[in-house]
């Protein structure tokens, strides 16, 4: 519990209903999507940047530690309150500022949910690419937070190239803005690119202004279901050959198809190695043409089923298996170990049959889901955290994934973030002087280390 004349001063700046710390509200958010835990000792749900801004100061002040929060799904356990403290949850700042149409930009507060913006975007023909499958409940703040990405990131990119602006709160309470609503500005360091990834550890986004793009006429898709996992490969590679940019090209592997057809029922094979999901946009003529070489491309490298859709209401069934993946993997056992290690798109087929004999090897059920396209690779590791016996066997197993991503020219993340859980691998892929690099910057910003501590940057 924080000191009496704190809470009180806490408590005075967001107003009595917006600061929470009964045992029940303290545990709710004393978890997020990762495998980890810790209760903090008040959450705060401000509603104003000016309000986080005093927060800060008298956080600074007394040396309290705050987790900022969004919607809590990331995967590596960026808002776990491991030093106590404060979690600010930005949620109540969910609002849409201003939308324009004629210069296609948005600003919102950071709490605004991923798929709110998209939908006040569609009313005015315009979209905002970034779609992380969690855009039902992520947060703008979050995105920015862990630079995520999503299936459309083969051809749009991820959080990152959208951000024309971010309005921020420093450690000490300071407001400062970075960009603006220019799709050109290269005016000063690059403060965006700072913060953007930074995971919470420099400071707190309040409002975000994003870039949007006119909605493509037509949008189409390809599901391909094969054999053997070399046809899926080979067809990822002539697709990229071919010069299409796809939209999104994602792979599920034999493990996820059972699972998702258990619990789903919707048809897919199930003594399939690979399916491909593959989405084009675009004119509707070349949207055709596109799909219709994909197609081709599909049967030629050996699958044995290819649907293309012909209707938003078929595009929408055949995303209904892929964006449902994750849940339906967790009803089958209660700890889901979801990691997402990168390689270069020409070593994601070897990585992938590394994974499976990683599986093999500690007799895990592991199943496989990946953005092919862009080498991003989700191994779900299917397990019971309370059995003690076999979270040994994953966490050896976590290892040599990881291990083995970087043996073939990958990352340990790419767009997950590294958080907690991640943070004993950083050395794999940086040299001590690159992380004290990231520990000296962060000390510029939040030199008493109350900014999310404990997480990827600094001890
Ligand atoms: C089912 C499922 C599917 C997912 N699919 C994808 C996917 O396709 N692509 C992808 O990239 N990710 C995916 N994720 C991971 C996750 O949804 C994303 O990382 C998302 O961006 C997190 O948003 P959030 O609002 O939940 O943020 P949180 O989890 O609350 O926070 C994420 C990080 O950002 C920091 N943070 C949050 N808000 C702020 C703020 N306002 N200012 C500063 N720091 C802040 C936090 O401290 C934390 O470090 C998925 C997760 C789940 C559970």
């Amino acid at each position: 519990m924080l000191r009496e004349s704190v809470a009180q001063e806490l408590r005075h700046i967001v107003g009595e209903r917006n600061y929470l710390d009964s045992r029940e509200d303290l545990l709710s958010y004393s978890y997020d999507s990762s495998v980890e835990e810790a209760v903090p000792e008040a959450v705060l749900l401000p509603s104003t940047t000016e309000q986080i801004s005093e927060i800060m100061k008298t956080a600074c002040r007394e040396a309290i530690p705050v987790t900022p929060r969004g919607a809590g799904t990331n995967l590596s356990g960026g808002t776990i309150p491991v030093n106590g403290g404060i979690v600010l949850a930005l949620t109540r700042m969910d609002g849409l500022v201003e939308l324009n149409r004629e210069d296609r930009y948005a600003v919102v507060q950071a709490g605004c949910v991923n798929l709110k913006l998209q939908n006040e975007a569609k009313k005015a023909g315009l979209f905002y690419p970034p779609d992380p499958a969690s855009w039902s409940v992520s947060t703008l703040g979050g995105n920015v937070g862990e630079n995520a990405g999503g299936p459309r990131g083969v051809k749009y990119g991820v959080t990152r190239d959208w951000i024309l602006g971010l309005k921020v709160v420093l450690a000490d309470g300071r407001i400062i803005t970075a960009g603006g609503v220019t799709t050109k500005n290269v005016t000063g360091i690059d403060l965006i690119s700072l913060f953007t990834g930074s995971e919470g550890c420099l400071g707190i986004v309040t409002e975000v202004t994003v870039k949007l793009l006119p909605l493509p006429s037509c949008q189409r898709s390809i599901q391909a279901f094969y054999p053997r996992l070399d046809g899926a490969s080979a067809t990822v590679a002539r697709i990229i050959g071919s010069g299409i940019v796809p939209v999104a090209l994602e792979l599920m592997d034999r493990v996820v198809v059972n699972l998702i057809e258990d619990s789903a029922r919707i048809g897919l094979p199930r003594d399939v190695e690979g399916t491909l999901l593959i989405m084009v946009d675009g004119e509707e003529e070349v949207c055709q043409r596109q799909a219709e070489l994909i197609e081709t491309i599909c049967r030629e490298e050996g699958a044995l089923d290819v649907q293309v859709s012909r209707s938003s209401a078929e595009e929408e069934k055949l995303w209904t298996g892929r964006r449902s993946a994750f849940g339906v993997v967790s009803r089958k056992r209660p700890t889901c170990v979801l990691e997402d290690c990168t390689v270069p798109v020409s070593n994601l087929v070897e990585m992938i049959r590394g994974i499976v004999a990683i599986g093999k090897k500690y007799d895990l059920l592991i199943g496989v889901l990946a953005h092919a396209g862009d080498g991003n690779t989700h191994p779900m590791i299917l397990t019971d955290k309370r059995d003690k016996e076999e979270w040994k066997r994953v966490e050896k197993a976590v290892v040599e994934i990881f291990q083995l991503a970087v043996a073939l020219r990958g990352t340990l993340s790419g767009e997950h973030g590294i958080g907690l859980s991640k943070k004993p691998f950083l050395p794999l892929v940086m040299n001590d002087d690159a992380r004290k690099l990231m520990a000296e910057i962060k000390s510029v910003l939040d030199p008493g280390g109350i900014l999310n501590p404990g997480k990827f940057i600094g001890p």
